[in-house]
């Protein structure tokens, strides 16, 4: 425990949370990082009579220790390349960029502030970025609870990201590559011919070639030509001290379909058997676990409060009590839908650019992986003489981090979602008792989205072959709308990118 109780201690103490500021979802969290329990009376320590809920969560906002070099607003000299947003996405961009030369600003209100999401990624994914310093522990396996007597294992490890390394390591890159901050909002953006611009809340217009949108899913930038019919995956997540687990600790329990811990209560039982939930756990040491309740996906999401409802019960069941809640964290992930439209003035990154698998819900080893790609497409044209700007550059870097062949792929995966959408837990149960029979390279390619076209062909008879009897007739049935319309996506996309 030793490196992880430093890190804890003092323990960290914000209930972290990821919204959409003028995104509508399709429930109403509430505007503030706050949970029911502000309502009411906070016990001080533990859930002994109550649940875990009672308990408030003691982490506090932590930032960055260092100065970070500011944007000079007062010469009114412009950038090549302004990014919105010191999410990972946009910090990452920022560091690939500015290594050739290109200046760039980062715009953000709050810079310094690490982010509040609990991040985890397959530690393969971190280590051929050379990012694996980054991780604060790890796991050697996975195991998966079909239902109460199936539990698959895959031997692939597993890391949680340290926030604060992960922070750092980008943000110094960044520094030493010179790229400048500017500490807030941006309320609007503007462009002419070859030039954009960003009028931000402190009064301040700043101006560059290329504006990249990196503020995540609640981005009001981004401009779509379909109806944005995402998925939603939610969940409740808890960095717990605990008396007891049960769940080994050299393994992260990715999937836990069981659902006996609503066996005395029948209405919630149905509910979760149409609309199911699992949970998903990384156990520390012995009293000291992060646990997820988690919807895969839903649409419309599913309520929140059933979520937290639906954690109680089984960690009751499962006779954990919660002793103290260090961070609380609540997920909302749009998953799937349209993508941003193609060439459109400012360019997207992150999870405003559509790069979250929509089967997973997971970004982090994408948008690290494709940021040295899309920053080449910017260097090609913002390092040329002359400048390639205006239309020829958005065209040329919506391709590059969207080809083709990545487009076709993403559309796989968001049938992938629309299939996942329509199965009930028996259905679902059924559909990954097959998924974890999967040869290695496709189970492990599917999970990293790194499977080509052609391999996602053979990935999904594998698939089929691996299946029940029932399953495949489930799989037959309740994938023939969306297999129709991915395959009329594909020819969309295929018409506008030629185009
Ligand atoms: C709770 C949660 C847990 C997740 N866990 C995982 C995981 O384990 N693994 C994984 O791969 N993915 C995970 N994801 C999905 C995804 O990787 C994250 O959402 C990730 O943070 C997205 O990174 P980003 O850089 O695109 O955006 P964000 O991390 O959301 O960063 C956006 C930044 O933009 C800034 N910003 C917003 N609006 C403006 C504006 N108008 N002007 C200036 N700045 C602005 C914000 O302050 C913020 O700093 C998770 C998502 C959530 C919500």
């Amino acid at each position: 425990m030793g490196t992880l109780m430093r890190l804890f201690s003092p323990p960290p103490a914000t209930q972290s949370c990821q919204f959409f500021h003028s995104f509508n979802p399709p429930f109403s969290f509430p505007r503030t990082c706050g949970t029911s329990s502000r309502n009411t009376p906070f016990k001080a320590q533990s859930s002994e009579r109550g649940n875990f809920l009672d308990l408030k969560p003691e982490a506090k906002p932590e930032f960055l220790d260092f100065d970070i070099p500011q944007f000079d607003t007062s010469t009114r000299s412009s950038s090549d390349v302004i990014i919105i947003g010191t999410g990972p996405a946009g910090l990452r961009l920022a560091e690939q960029v500015s290594q050739h030369g290109i200046k760039v600003c980062c715009v953000d209100p709050s810079p310094q502030s690490l982010w509040p999401n609990t991040y985890g990624v397959w530690v393969d994914e971190f280590e051929s970025l050379q990012l694996e310093s980054c991780l604060e522990k790890t796991w050697p396996r996975s195991c998966f609870y079909i239902d109460e007597d199936n539990v698959k294992y895959i031997d692939r490890p597993f890391g949680r990201i340290s926030r604060k390394k992960f922070k750092t390591l980008l943000m110094e890159r960044c520094l030493s590559n010179d790229v400048k901050f500017h500490k807030a909002k941006v309320l609007k953006i503007e462009h002419q011919e070859f030039e954009s611009s960003i009028f931000c809340d402190d009064g301040n217009e700043l101006k560059a070639s290329l504006i990249v949108d990196a503020s995540g899913f609640a981005s009001t930038f981004m401009e779509y030509d379909k109806p944005r019919n995402h998925g939603y995956q939610t969940g409740h997540g808890i960095l717990a001290e605990v008396d007891f687990h049960p769940f080994d600790l050299d393994k992260v329990v990715q999937l836990d379909w069981r659902d006996s811990h609503l066996r005395n209560e029948p209405s919630m039982l149905t509910r979760n058997s149409r609309f199911p939930t699992f949970l998903f756990a990384m156990p520390f040491d012995s009293s000291l676990i992060y646990l997820m309740e988690t919807s895969l996906v839903g649409r419309p999401v599913l309520s929140y409060e059933e979520v937290k409802k639906r954690m109680v019960a089984r960690l009751r069941h499962l006779g954990i009590r919660v002793k103290r809640v260090l961070e609380a964290e609540k997920c909302l992930i749009p998953m799937g839908g349209p993508l941003p439209r193609m060439s459109q003035e400012v360019m997207a990154m992150g999870g405003t650019s559509g790069l979250v698998n929509p089967s997973a819900g997971y970004m982090v080893a994408s948008a690290m992986a494709l940021a040295p790609v899309l920053a080449e497409a910017i260097v090609q044209c913002l390092g040329s003489t002359p400048m390639i700007r205006g239309q020829p550059l958005y065209d040329r870097v919506w391709k590059g981090l969207w080809p083709i062949e990545r487009r076709c792929v993403r559309e796989f995966y968001s049938f992938g979602m629309e299939t996942l959408l329509k199965l009930d837990l028996n259905e679902t149960r059924r559909f990954f008792d097959a998924f974890f029979d999967l040869d290695p390279y496709y189970l492990n390619g599917y999970l990293s989205s790194r499977l080509s076209p052609t391999e996602l062909a053979f990935f999904s008879l594998s698939l089929f072959g691996n299946a029940s009897v029932s399953s495949r007739v489930e799989l037959l049935t309740k994938s023939a709308v969306p297999f129709v319309k991915m395959i009329g996506n594909l020819a969309l996309e295929a018409k506008q990118y030629y185009i």
